[in-house]
């Protein structure tokens, strides 16, 4: 076996019933690495400009990357890219968990699935062999008992189980990718498109461990990184309270998004704070394979006639926040419960949450009335409405409820032009907690990214602002990010910032490695170390030139495939709702996106792009980046 990767890539006919395993020379990895650069070169190649994402002629890719099953702090990760029934644009998503390093253990680094089976089926994948088996008994249940039923069935309860639930079988658009029951590949309806193609699930074991080219490296990383976590209080804080432990922070700062975004304060932030949750409900913490860190939460509860069950983790910040502060809910029980019902039927929280929020923001207007919703009083801070609704969208068990299962976006073209302007979407994608507002970058990134308004596509600006700890500085200045702005900035040295770290993240996407352990700023490894991992993982002489020129790559492959479909700038663009002032109180109070800034700051991200003033990636550009095969 080659160091750090198995050589193997599955792919999976569903129509034809067919696996064949190729094996890619070993300049394909170094040139792709993993993730999403990995799965868009199967999907540039194989599918048609045009193709509908439901059809079996989208292909669905699963790709790890050549550190995945390493021994050390967030590498088990896994990305997944397919056409996106929400946007029409590439889809694109992340999760953690043993699921990723289990792929590997079982001898693949990727699989690549297209056509469609003529009933459910599920793959197995154990030890270098492929098997493709009926799910019949398997579809119509839920996550949780899916996970026990192919445990069992496989006889080995270290099975790990990727798995699409109930809402993806019945077509509710944002639906997720499941594994461990608690991890998702959430964002972009990715797991739609794996119903759609009759697949259930994907199953792995396996026995064989990945080889490092020097795994004393990799163990001296490691032991590092363990030491590290309680002297970094960044990293530290999500050791304590999870990613809940910016709850509080964003909210002194105006960026909790409030009642759909329209203010950045919510007034009962305390209640569902992640202080909040370790002193309540927070029973454990959890993590994925080999990961120091241990961010994820493990919550336990019972209220109001429902059971929060340890089984389906706890919720993250962007959860609370979508079924919290978005939907002017302080029930942190509820939001909890709201988090399991999205892991149990398999739906992304995020894109779910802020669909109800909207809906929110439409009947407090009048725009819908309890006509609409079938008698549900949808006022903000309605805990039982925001549950009943929740219910019917992931059961698509009313008219309103399967409506809204198709997000935001679609909704609004039903309820006219004042209903357009409470959305908070960008490609049809639901902004996640995070207000460009006041985080001018993520204006930018949210603008420009190709698969719509993500957190987890470049550095947040606090990072580089005058004041920022010292480490973060010394770190960024290794991009040649050497002088930080004032906050609250949105000139051209802030927009430098935006391009650099989008590409170091898209960079972290195509490692598959976890973004709050390797970074370009506040992380518990840095760019340096990212260097390291890779050469030690792989034995390859790699700089962070040709690391960052992989994040590129990938960019400009999203960025191709958009354009094929028929994205322009025109689609570069934020909701009305972004350029008004919000409303409250509170240091956002009053304070908009410049729409004017915005086009600036495009035009020079695409000029540092070498992209057209179209947003077109030039000849010489792709032709740098090894990408000539695209023009
Ligand atoms: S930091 Fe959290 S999400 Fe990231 S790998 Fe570790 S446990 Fe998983």
């Amino acid at each position: 076996m080659p160091f750090g990767f198995t050589g193997n890539i599955l792919h999976v006919d569903l129509t034809k019933s067919e696996l064949t395993v190729e094996n890619p020379p070993e300049d394909f990895y170094r040139t792709y690495l993993g993730g999403g650069a990995m799965g868009l070169y199967y999907i540039l190649k194989g599918m048609k400009p045009e193709t509908d994402p439901l059809s079996p002629e989208n292909i669905l890719t699963f790709m790890c990357s050549v550190v995945t099953g390493l021994p050390v702090s967030g590498q088990s990760r896994i990305c997944v890219n397919a056409k996106s029934p929400m946007s029409g644009g590439i889809g694109d998503s992340q999760a953690g968990g043993f699921f990723p390093a289990e792929v590997k253990f079982a001898g693949f680094d990727g699989i690549v699935i297209t056509g469609k089976a003529d009933k459910p089926v599920y793959l197995w994948l154990h030890d270098g062999k492929a098997e493709i088996r009926d799910a019949s008994h398997l579809w119509g249940k839920s996550t949780k008992m899916v996970d026990t039923m192919l445990k069992d069935e496989l006889g080995d309860p270290k099975v790990q189980i990727a798995q699409v639930g109930p809402a993806a079988e019945k077509g509710v658009l944002f639906s997720s990718i499941v594994n461990m029951v608690n991890r998702n590949n959430g964002r972009t309806g990715m797991g739609t498109v794996m119903a759609s193609k009759n697949l259930k699930a994907v199953a792995v074991r396996g026995t064989a461990k990945v080889t490092a080219a020097d795994s004393k490296k990799i163990l001296e990383l490691a032991r590092q990184g363990a030491k590290d976590v309680k002297n970094n209080p960044d990293v530290d804080g999500l050791a304590v309270h999870g990613t809940a432990s910016v709850v509080a922070y964003q909210n002194d700062a105006g960026t909790l998004p409030t009642r759909n975004y329209t203010e950045g304060q919510f007034e009962g932030v305390a209640k569902i704070s992640g202080e909040t949750m370790t002193e309540t409900i927070l029973k454990n913490n959890d993590t994925c394979y080999s990961c120091a860190v241990r961010c994820k939460r493990v919550v336990e509860a019972e209220k109001d006639g429902y059971k929060v069950e340890p089984a389906f983790g706890g919720p993250e910040y962007e959860t609370i926040g979508t079924f919290g502060s978005y939907c002017g809910i302080d029930d942190l029980e509820a939001i909890s419960y709201a988090n399991q019902v999205c892991n149990d039927y398999g739906v992304d929280t995020i894109t779910c949450g802020a669909t109800i929020a909207f809906a929110m923001e439409c009947y407090e207007k009048g725009i819908i009335t309890q006509l609409e919703t079938g008698g549900i009083d949808l006022k903000f801070g309605n805990t039982k409405a925001m549950l009943t609704v929740l219910d019917q969208i992931v059961n698509k068990s009313t008219p309103f409820g399967a409506l809204l299962s198709l997000g935001s976006a679609r909704v609004a073209k039903q309820w006219g032009a004042e209903a357009e302007k409470c959305l908070i979407t960008v490609k049809n994608q639901e902004a996640p907690a995070h207000m460009p507002q006041v985080k001018k970058s993520l204006a930018l990134i949210y603008a420009v990214n190709a698969f719509g308004a993500d957190h987890q596509s470049s550095e947040h600006d606090w990072m580089y602002e005058e004041g920022t700890a010292e480490l973060y500085l010394e770190r960024l200045a290794l991009m040649g990010l050497t002088n930080p702005p004032p906050a609250g900035d949105f000139g051209p040295e802030k927009v430098k910032f935006g391009t650099l770290s989008h590409i170091f993240y898209s960079l972290l996407d195509t490692l598959t490695i976890c973004q709050f352990v390797w970074g370009p700023a506040w992380t518990l490894y840095g760019p340096v170390e990212i260097v390291e991992l890779v050469k030690a993982a792989t034995g390859w002489d790699v700089t962070l030139e040709e690391l960052l020129q992989a994040g590129e790559r990938r960019l400009n492959m999203m960025r191709v495939f958009n354009l094929r479909e028929g994205f322009s700038r025109k689609d570069d663009k934020l909701p009305a709702k972004f350029f008004e002032p919000l409303m409250g109180v509170g240091p956002s109070a009053g304070i908009a996106v410049d729409k004017e800034l915005l086009e600036k700051a495009i035009d020079q991200h695409y000029e540092s792009m070498n992209w057209s003033q179209e947003g077109k990636p030039s000849q010489e550009k792709l032709e740098a980046l090894q990408l000539g095969w695209l023009a």
